[in-house]
């Protein structure tokens, strides 16, 4: 997985950030075949004015398997 890196509060422009796990609050939401708690969601959220900068999760690979490149 991709590391993201977020510097700044794109809302605000604050530089604090708090990772927070919000799979709680989304656990009847199904993603794709599986289910939310096969996906732990995680939300950046902006210290400074509460914004959700990123809602991300952190095990992608169990919600589909990887797509097969294509010979060409
Ligand atoms: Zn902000």
């Amino acid at each position: 997985m991709k590391e993201v890196k977020i510097e700044k509060c794109p809302y605000c422009g604050g530089e604090e950030f708090i990772e927070s796990n919000v799979s709680s609050m989304m656990s009847s939401v199904s993603v794709g075949t599986g289910t939310a708690h096969l996906a732990v969601l995680f939300a950046t959220v902006c210290r400074d004015c509460g914004s959700v900068v990123r809602l991300f999760c952190k095990t992608p690979e169990n919600l589909y398997p990887k797509k097969e490149r294509r010979a060409e």
